[in-house]
Parts: structure tokens; C-alpha cells; sequence
């Protein structure tokens, strides 16, 4: 059902108010790794406002490679997060880690994201193809195109057709870099499937300076969207800084990503 044979026009998620996830528009999707204060959201609210960005990222469940490592502010930091997002116009993108965090999240969710841990928690997709929000499916840390794919036909399959696939980097045996951002699977899965491509060059590549340039190869690539971390201090931020933008760097990429695209 997710393949251009099925349907070859492309899926266009609506979230209302002129606001659209669709090819031949870029949409940015930006804001910290974890979701940490109230003042944090604010400010980065207020960059995005200024910067003409409609989505924030940013998580409450963190899945963490230790259990030691910051967590997340859990379902009181996303009633926060939720609302003064809406106050501002800005539409939030959150993770959701296992079934039972779906219903008491989706109030205060516009979409959901599926991580890369979970791309293949077949219970969790099954569940997301009965809820009446967009999906962000990221693609496994070492999975493949077509196994991203069928997780993305889970979810459509369930009857929500509101989804969207992410290219996060996979884990390849190269070690300078965190992830190596799979840029062939841009123009792959734009011929494969309908739904909008969004590309994550923050965990793709892991390292703050590269963000940007990886970014502007995804668009040229055919990406419809660009998620990425930006923090007003990086080196502070509860989790991810290394890969994190300040407010200036993301500034910059925004001014540069909108030329690129222009050329695309
Ligand atoms: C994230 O977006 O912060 C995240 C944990 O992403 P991924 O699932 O791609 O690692
Ligand atoms: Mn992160």
C-alpha cells in the first residue's frame, strides 16, 4: 500500500491552517533532543517563529543507550511542551516508545515519532495504524530500505494513512562518524513510495559541524523535509549536544538549505 505502484500520487499530510508535509515543499522540523524546562521550549519557540519553522522536535521518552543517562521529562513535560507550542502556532514532534504511552501522549501530540530502536516494534506500529495523528517512522539502526518500508506498511495497512519515513543513518562499520546517513536512500525510496522523505542529518551523522553540509546533500538528493537538533546551548543540552546546532548555526542552515532548494 506504501508503493507508487498502489498509488502513484504523492501523500500529502495535512495538519490544517495552510500547514502541509508534501513533495515540492521543503518542511523543517527543529528543536533539542530532549524536551528539558519550560524556558527552553520557549526560546526555542522563539527561533522557530523567527525562522518561519512550523515543527518542533524534541523528546519526554528518551530511549537512552544507558540506563543511567537522562530519560526524559515523561507526560508532564509534554502537556508543557504541547502547550506552549500550540500558544505559538507550532506543531510538535514527539517519540512515543511502547503501546501504552499512545493515549494518554496523543492529546497533546500532533505526530508521533517511531525511533530508530523501534522501527520494527510491530505491536507499537500495529497500534499507530488505529490513531487518527501523523506517524514519523524513523528507519532502524541497521535496517534496511525494505524493511523500512514494511514497517511503514504496518502502520498505513492499520488505516493511518498519515505517515511519514525517516533516513536516520544507519550503523555501518565506519567509526568516524556516529551513523553514516544513507543518502542513496533518498532517491530510492522516493521512486518506492508515496509518502514524503524526511531526512535527519543530526543522528545521521552525529557531529555538530557536518549537519549542514549533509542537510543540503539531502535536499539535492530529494528529501521532502529536514529534522534536526538546535539548542540555544549545545554544550549544555541534556542529551545529543555533540550533534546539536546553536540557534546561529541553525539560522545559518535554514538561509543556505532555502537556496538549495530553490535549485533543486
Ligand atoms: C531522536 O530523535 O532524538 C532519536 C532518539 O532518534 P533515533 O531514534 O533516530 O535515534
Ligand atoms: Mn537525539
Amino acid at each position: 500500500l506504501v508503493s507508487r505502484k498502489w498509488k502513484v500520487n504523492p501523500t500529502v499530510i495535512d495538519f490544517g491552517d495552510g500547514l502541509q508535509v508534501k513533495e515540492g515543499e521543503l518542511t523543517l522540523m527543529a528543536g533539542p533532543c530532549s524536551i528539558e524546562n519550560e524556558e527552553q521550549v520557549q526560546k526555542t519557540i522563539d527561533h522557530l517563529v523567527a525562522q518561519g519553522v512550523r515543527f518542533m522536535r524534541g523528546g519526554v521518552f528518551k530511549p537512552r543507550s544507558s540506563p543511567y543517562s537522562f530519560r526524559g521529562l515523561g507526560l508532564e513535560g509534554l502537556k508543557m511542551f504541547y502547550e506552549l507550542c500550540r500558544a505559538n502556532g507550532i506543531k510538535i514532534v514527539t517519540e512515543v516508545m511502547q503501546v501504552s504511552q499512545i493515549a494518554p501522549m496523543e492529546p497533546y501530540t500532533d505526530v508521533f515519532q517511531v525511533g530508530a530502536r523501534n522501527t520494527q516494534n510491530f505491536n507499537l506500529l500495529d497500534e499507530l495504524g488505529k490513531v487518527d495523528k501523523p506517524v514519523l517512522l524513523k528507519r532502524g539502526i541497521s535496517g534496511t530500505i525494505d524493511e523500512l518500508l514494511y514497517s511503514a506498511e504496518y502502520i498505513f495497512s492499520g488505516g493511518n494513512e498519515k505517515l511519514m519515513l525517516c533516513e536516520r543513518g544507519i550503523r555501518t562499520y565506519e567509526t568516524a562518524s556516529r551513523n553514516t546517513l544513507d543518502l542513496n536512500a533518498i532517491p530510492i525510496l522516493k521512486e518506492k513510495t508515496h509518502l514524503p522523505v524526511i531526512v535527519d542529518p543530526s543522528h545521521g551523522i552525529g557531529i555538530r559541524e557536518y549537519v549542514e553540509p549533509m542537510a543540503l546533500a539531502a535536499i539535492m538528493a530529494g528529501a521532502d523535509g529536514i529534522i534536526y537538533e538546535t539548542h540555544e546551548r549545545p554544550e549544555e543540552a541534556a542529551s545529543d549536544g555533540a550533534q546539536t546546532l546553536s540557534f546561529t548555526e541553525s539560522e545559518r542552515m535554514i538561509r543556505k538549505m532555502r537556496r538549495v532548494f530553490e535549485l533543486k
